[in-house]
Formats: structure tokens, C-alpha cells, sequence
């Protein structure tokens, strides 16, 4: 091992000795997540497209205004464009516009890119007629013009059908007016708003004085100058949670008019003459699939967010030593003695391993979701109208399944990578560390397209509907057959060792058990007399506990169903099903209550037993486990999290690039020096002095 030295820290063998104990071949694990994290061969031809500047991270500086921050990412999005159109990256524009990758995860885009990309363009092909497309749909896929998704506003969020915004139809010019009456209905948080020239807004449609609901229409916001187009009040919002989020806007339309043709008009049409035709029923629930299509990504924002903080704890736990293996040693820092490397404390695998493993739970959902999706989206697109009723038919599952793993996967993930900040020590507080802005970030996925009580409440509807699909002998399919198991008795193992199944059973029992209680609660409620709103709110603590128990069934679910049916390399799957059972072990562990028909004190005591035997199995692993994501140094933006394990040095070298390091006299001296004795410096100025050798002892 390499000595600590005046400008190293002497850490560069340590995660090559990791990495020397892993059980399986890394490559082969890179593989499987290069899909869904653009990492791997592909990802570095297409990193090589995106590189230097604008898009090299140091243009993306902490020390940079706000303003400059702003500066920056259009920067980067206008460079970006243009890379997509040059004839040479045809490749890569073909599979952006397929879907298959993300210019996110190579560089901050900056929100007016992201939301065009993915909210905009997925509402557009999902929601504007033949026409309308090919009007819209080949401009916006080539960024010709940038659209905002504007449904929120100040004083309604949840409650979409409380939006004030109006678009009423002037018969005469054939034109819509759409109009912001109020303050509370000014569009707020639109991400990206500022800087788009176009956007679906949301608005209430008024016909001859009657409100037919919310509908989305498309306005232009900026004229070819970019300056605001009549009637058009666009601003940005000001500085958030996460300060480099410096593109999320508001907008108040007074009288703006537009074409009849900019109503969304493939479910719903409105003629000259006013005459409104309604969505066949079935198909207007194809209406929210932009909305899904977000969540989808949000799953696997969970993922990549997550598998980021454990890549940057874990590696950083293998190379920070503290703590001395014997403290009673007459020289505890001599040889063979010396200090524990962090990552053997039980408590920082506990905290590290837990995110690890819940991120390769959420990779698998995230697969899982995509390819559902992915299935709808193209029977939606060119399915017969029988295919396209079917579709429709696997909505409310799609829909619910959707809202418990967006919801769940942001939580968990947002509190695990806030748990994997903390197990960074103080470095974690450090911007430079990687992680520190990735818990801050989270906050964004985490709130947003979907607020968590609003989506498990939905949820619960759900599976309130399907206890009562199963009580009148109708049909139960897909995520919720478990309804139709009855509740497990009391369980005696003499071990939890390579139990996945039993594990799994568990959640499942836990899931069919508070949704049936839930049907029972919400039933009582309103035998009561309370009306439907009523009722669920007074059931909505255990509604939200269920959505959460469905949730955390599915998920692990999906992940052994994706080690049977993707996994083909049996070391890989030995290595990746320790880290399922761990997920589920840990859930039951920290939730032991939620399953007195099952576990006594004994069986529990067996679950944490079990974990700590499981964290000393994951042990050699963990540097190849994270490795396997595969980020590279770029991705991962980490002092930290590095590859090659220098954290010290890379410490060192991002404090040094502070410019209040640039001179030696102290920034800021003048507003100082009055107050201080200058008598008393003078005198240590005197008697302190730098030498040119080390003490003699
Ligand atoms: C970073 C960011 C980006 C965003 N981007 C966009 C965008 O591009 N386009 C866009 O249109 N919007 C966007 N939004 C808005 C976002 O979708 C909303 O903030 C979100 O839907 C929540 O709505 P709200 O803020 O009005 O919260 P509220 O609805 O006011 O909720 C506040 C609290 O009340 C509770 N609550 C509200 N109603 C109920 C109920 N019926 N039952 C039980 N509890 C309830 C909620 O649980 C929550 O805790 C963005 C927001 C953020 C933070």
C-alpha cells in the first residue's frame, strides 16, 4: 500500500484490494445496467459527442452566480441541439429520439431540454391529433422550438380540477382566449418555463358560458426575438432548494388568443360552431399517458440517484480509515495495529448496504415499468381499436402500480441518499463530495408530477376497488392477485438463509392484509354516514400505509422475477439476490409490528441475525456490486466516490479552486482589520516563524 505523503494520501490500493475480493465479474453486471443508466461501450462513444466545453462539469461551477448558472446550462442545451443535428450523430439522435437515451445522465441539460424531451414531446404524441402532429410533432423532436409542461398553478396544485386558468371559445374569430383571472391562477413551477418558446397549458374549457373541464392547449410564449409575445407574462421563479435549478417559471396570460386548431385534440375535438365532442371513455384514459410516461422515468431517477450515493459511500467507506482496531496497543497507529477502514463498522454496511440494495431493486422495477409502458404506448400509437381497448382496460393497473413506485421510490430514495450523505461524515457536507447535492436534489423528483399523499391515495382507491372486485366474485388480475391468499399463521424458522421466496411472501401477506383492512375501515366510514371524500380522508393514515405495503411488494417482486428471467450469470445472481433478500429482511426488520399474525420476538430476532449475517456476505462485494452500475469519474462528479479511491488528493485540489484561495491575503480584510488588535498580531508576528527543516528530537 502506498504512505501517506505531503500530496498524497497514500489511499490508491485500497479499492484495487476491494475490488480484488469481489465474487463475480463485474463486466458481466455492467452489462445488464448499462441499459438503463446510458453507462457502458455506447455510453463513452456517446460522452465522447458531449465533451469539453460547454459540457465539461467546470462550466457548471459552485462559484458561479445564479444568473451564470442560468447562462450555462442554456449553453449547454443550444451546443447540444447542434451536436444532435450534425449528419454525424445520426445515430445517437435516432435512439434519443427512440427513447433509449438520455442526454441527462451524461450533463446537466438544464430544465428547458429536460422537460421538452420528456413531459412536452410525450404529451404531444400522446395527445395531439394527426393534424396537430404534423403541425408540431417533427419541429419539437429536432428541438425547433421548446415547449413547457403548464398545468399547476399558484393556488391549485393536487387539485387539478381546481385550475382557475380559462380558454373560451370565440365562435367568431374561431379562436380561444386563454386567460389568467386571478393571482391564484398565475402557472407556477412549470420547469424550464423561462426559457421555452412554446407550452401545453392547462385551462379550463368554456363554451357558450358552460365548463367542460380541463383541457391542454398549445401557446407560444416567446416571439423570434425572444422577447414575450402579447398578453404573455413569463418570469423565473427565483432560487430553490437545489441552487442550481435556476430555470422553473410562472406566467400570467391576460386575453391571449389562439387558433382553434391549438386545443388537444385527439381524444376531444371542438368544432366552429362550438359543438364539443367528448372522448370515447375508454380511450380518454390514454390522456395521462405523458403524465405515466414521467413517472416511468422518475423510477429510474430513483435508481440512478440512489445507485449514485451507494457507488460514492461505498467507495469512500473502503478507503476512509478511522477508529484504531485496538485501542490498548501501547502504539495503536504501529504496525499491524493501525485503524479500521469505515466500511467494516456494522453500522456504515447497515446504512450503505441498504441503499445499495434497494437501488438494484428499484433498476428492476424500473425495467419492469418501462417495458409495460413501452407495450401500451405502442399499441396507443398503432394498435387496432380493439388492441387499443385492451390498452385501455390495463390502465387503472398500470396507473396505480405507477403511482406507488413513483411515490416510494422517491421517498426511499430520498431518504437513503440523505442516510448515505450523513455515513460520509463531514466530507458528506461537502459539495464536492457528489452526494451532498444529489440529497438536495432529490428533493425535485420527490415532489414533483405526483405529490406522495395525493398518488398512495390514489393507489389505495385501487385496491379498495379490487377487495371489492374479489368479495363479489369478479375477476382480479395482475399486481393484485395476492388479494385472493389468506393471511399467513404463525411462521417457525429456524433460519432466514436462503429464504428469497419466504421473504417475499411476507411482504406479499403484509400488502393483501392492510389493503383488505383498509376496504374495511373506508366501508365502516361511511356506514357512518360519511361521504366518499369524508370517508377516505378519515381512513387516509392506513390508506397511505397500504399503498406503501403494495408498493414495497411489487418492488421486490419485480426484482425476482428479473433475477430469474435476466440474470443468467450464476455468480451475478448469487451476489444480486443477497442484496434482495437483504432489501426484504431489512423492510420486515424495521416494520416487525406490521406482522404479529406471522413473526414472534424469536423469528424477529432470526430476520436481524439473518441481516448481520448478510452484511459480512455482501462485504467483499460491495466495491464490485457498485462498480457494476458502472458510472465513470464524469458521471458520478465525486471527490469522494473516485475510481482510483484518491479522495484526499481530489479534497485538497476542488478546496484549492475556491476563489478565496487565490492570494494569501485574506478576502474581505478591510471590513476586519479595525477591530482587531493589531498590537497582538504584530507580536505573534514576531515570535512565530516558518522553518526549513523538521525538529530534532
Ligand atoms: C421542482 C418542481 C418542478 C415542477 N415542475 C412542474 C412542471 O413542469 N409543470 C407543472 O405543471 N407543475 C410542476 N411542478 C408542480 C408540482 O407538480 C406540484 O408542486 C405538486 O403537484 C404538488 O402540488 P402543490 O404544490 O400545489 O401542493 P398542494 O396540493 O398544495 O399540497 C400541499 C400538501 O397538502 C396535501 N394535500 C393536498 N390535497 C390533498 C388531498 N386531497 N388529500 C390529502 N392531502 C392533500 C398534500 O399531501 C401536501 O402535503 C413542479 C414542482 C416542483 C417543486
Amino acid at each position: 500500500m502506498a504512505a501517506p505523503s505531503p500530496t498524497s494520501g497514500g489511499t490508491s490500493g485500497f479499492l484495487p484490494a476491494e475490488r480484488a475480493k469481489c465474487s463475480f465479474n463485474v463486466a458481466a453486471l455492467q452489462t445488464m445496467t448499462a441499459v438503463a443508466l446510458s453507462t457502458g461501450d455506447q455510453m463513452g462513444k456517446d460522452r465522447e459527442i458531449f465533451s469539453g466545453p460547454p459540457f465539461d462539469n467546470e462550466e457548471m461551477k459552485d462559484y458561479h452566480s445564479y444568473e451564470d448558472k442560468f447562462a450555462n446550462t442554456l449553453a449547454r442545451t443550444g451546443a447540444a441541439v447542434k451536436k444532435l443535428r450534425d449528419p454525424a450523430n445520426r445515430k445517437f439522435l435516432m435512439r434519443h429520439m427512440a427513447g433509449k437515451v438520455q442526454m441527462g445522465t451524461m450533463f446537466a441539460t438544464g430544465g428547458a431540454a429536460s422537460i421538452h424531451f420528456s413531459m412536452f414531446l410525450t404529451f404531444l404524441k400522446t395527445n395531439a391529433s394527426k393534424e396537430q402532429n404534423e403541425a408540431w410533432l417533427e419541429l419539437a423532436q429536432e428541438a425547433r422550438y421548446f415547449g413547457a409542461y403548464a398545468q399547476t398553478e399558484l393556488g391549485h396544485g393536487s387539485n387539478l380540477r381546481g385550475l382557475e386558468t380559462t380558454a373560451t371559445l370565440d365562435k367568431e374569430t374561431d379562436e380561444f382566449v386563454i386567460h389568467s383571472p386571478t393571482l391564484t391562477s398565475l402557472k407556477w413551477w412549470p420547469t424550464g418555463m423561462y426559457a421555452t418558446t412554446h407550452g401545453v397549458v392547462f385551462a379550463q374549457l368554456v363554451i357558450d358560458g358552460k365548463n367542460l373541464g380541463i383541457h391542454g392547449f398549445m401557446m407560444q410564449f416567446r416571439d423570434v426575438k425572444g422577447h414575450l409575445m402579447p398578453g404573455v407574462e413569463i418570469g423565473e421563479m427565483g432560487p430553490k432548494i437545489n441552487g442550481d435549478n435556476t430555470n422553473i417559471g410562472y406566467a400570467r396570460f391576460t386575453y391571449v388568443r389562439v387558433p382553434r386548431f391549438n386545443m388537444f385534440a385527439k381524444y376531444q375535438q371542438v368544432a366552429q360552431d362550438g359543438q364539443y365532442t367528448a372522448p370515447p371513455k375508454a380511450l380518454s384514459k390514454f390522456r395521462y399517458m405523458s403524465m405515466m410516461s414521467i413517472r416511468m422515468l422518475i423510477v429510474g431517477w430513483s435508481f440512478r440517484d440512489l445507485a449514485k450515493s451507494a457507488t460514492i459511500t461505498i467507495r469512500y467507506s473502503c478507503v476512509r480509515q478511522q477508529g484504531f482496531k485496538d485501542s490498548t496497543a501501547a502504539d495503536p497507529l504501529g504496525d499491524g495495529v493501525g485503524e479500521h477502514c469505515i466500511m467494516d463498522y456494522k453500522m456504515q454496511q447497515y446504512r450503505s448496504f441498504k441503499a445499495l440494495s434497494v437501488a438494484y431493486c428499484f433498476f428492476w422495477s424500473a425495467v419492469y415499468v418501462s417495458m409495460f409502458l413501452m407495450r401500451i404506448q405502442s399499441t396507443v400509437a398503432s394498435g387496432t381499436e380493439e388492441e387499443k381497448d385492451a390498452a385501455a382496460a390495463e390502465l387503472p393497473e398500470l396507473h396505480a402500480t405507477l403511482s406507488g413506485l413513483k411515490v416510494w421510490s422517491t421517498m426511499w430514495a430520498h431518504t437513503l441518499i440523505e442516510d448515505c450523505r450523513k455515513a460520509c461524515g463531514g466530507q458528506g457536507y461537502l459539495r464536492s463530495s457528489g452526494v451532498c447535492n444529489l440529497s438536495t436534489d432529490f428533493a425535485e423528483p420527490a415532489t414533483v408530477e405526483g405529490e406522495q399523499v395525493i398518488m398512495s391515495l390514489q393507489l389505495a382507491r385501487f385496491l379498495m376497488k379490487s377487495v371489492d372486485d374479489l368479495n363479489e366474485g369478479r375477476p382480479i388480475v395482475g399486481s393484485v392477485e395476492y388479494l385472493k391468499e389468506q393471511p399467513l399463521g404463525k411462521i417457525r424458522m429456524r433460519s432466514w438463509k436462503g429464504e428469497t421466496d419466504q421473504l417475499i411472501g411476507l411482504l406479499r401477506d403484509r400488502a393483501a392484509r392492510f389493503a383488505k383492512k383498509l376496504s374495511v375501515a373506508f366501508k365502516a366510514a361511511t356506514a357512518k354516514g360519511l361521504s366518499f371524500d369524508a370517508a377516505i380522508n378519515s381512513v387516509a393514515v392506513l390508506a397511505y400505509k397500504a399503498a406503501e405495503c403494495h408498493s414495497a411488494y411489487i418492488f421486490v417482486r419485480n426484482n425476482r422475477l428479473a433475477l430469474e428471467e435476466n440474470v443468467p450469470d450464476a455468480a451475478v445472481k448469487t451476489a444480486l439476490t443477497r442484496l434482495l433478500d437483504l432489501v426484504c429482511l431489512m423492510q420486515i426488520r424495521e416494520n416487525s409490528g406490521d406482522w404479529m399474525n406471522a413473526l414472534d420476538e424469536e423469528q424477529v430476532d432470526l430476520i436481524s441475525e439473518r441481516i448481520n449475517e448478510l452484511l459480512d456476505e455482501i462485504r467483499p462485494d460491495c466495491v464490485g456490486l457498485v462498480d457494476g452500475f458502472g458510472f465513470d469519474d464524469y458521471m458520478l462528479d465525486s471527490t469522494l466516490g473516485r475510481f482510483d479511491g484518491n479522495v484526499y488528493e481530489a479534497i485538497y485540489g476542488k478546496a484549492k479552486q475556491s476563489p478565496l484561495n487565490k492570494t494569501t491575503r485574506m478576502v474581505g480584510w478591510e471590513h476586519l482589520e479595525e477591530i482587531f488588535d493589531h498590537d497582538f498580531l504584530k507580536a505573534g508576528m514576531e515570535s512565530q516563524r516558518a522553518g526549513k527543516t523538521a525538529a530534532k528530537l
